[in-house]
């Protein structure tokens, strides 16, 4: 069977509006160009399939129901615009957290690429063909060491930084930007 490509994104300040340690389905805001970029995607043959870092669990911000309730309403989002996500993985997990059963060091917190090697296994992916995008240098670590392509979203928060980061392959201003380069490498 041949194997699919994926597109990886990032949630916070990739998919949505970051705010920290966002907690509550009604917080969640859609970036601009989000659903027409994954549909792009999509139309191309890429799996969408989203990697987040959620260590407010393990902080004790909120739980991991609270956590999977959000997720269901950013799945609703999407689909209202007309945009299937194919999976969701997040890492919950904390080094430092409070909440005992979180506080670990696990292998899969980004950079680490265990959420993208996990989706590989499980949806038979091609990991060369695949793109990581987000917003945060974890993002483009983690891209890079699962062998994908990586593409930093350029905003306010990451702005100055972006020249000192490091595994990126390209900059762009939101997910539409970066399906238009992708799809057409
Ligand atoms: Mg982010
Ligand atoms: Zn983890």
């Amino acid at each position: 069977m041949n194997k699919k490509r994926a597109v990886f994104l990032d949630r916070d300040g990739t998919i949505v509006i970051h705010e920290p340690y966002l907690s509550s389905p009604d917080q969640l805001k859609l970036l601009p160009n989000v659903a027409e970029g994954i549909r792009l995607f999509k139309e191309h043959g890429y799996l969408a399939i989203v990697v987040t870092n959620q260590s407010g669990v393990a902080r004790g911000f909120f739980d991991e129901e609270h956590l999977v309730l959000i997720h269901k309403k950013l799945l609703h989002m999407l689909k209202d615009e007309g945009v299937e996500i194919d999976d969701i993985y997040y890492c919950p997990h904390y080094t430092e957290g409070v909440v005992e059963k979180y506080k670990l060091d696990c292998d899969c917190r980004k950079p680490k690429p265990k959420m993208l090697l996990n989706a590989a296994k499980k949806h038979n992916i091609d990991l060369t063909q695949s793109v990581m995008i987000g917003d945060s240098e974890v993002d483009m670590l983690a891209g890079k060491n699962a062998g994908c392509a990586c593409v930093l979203i350029k905003n306010v928060c990451n702005n100055s930084l972006v020249s000192t980061m490091a595994g990126i392959d390209y900059v762009v201003k939101d997910l539409l930007e970066a399906a238009r380069i992708l799809t057409q490498r």
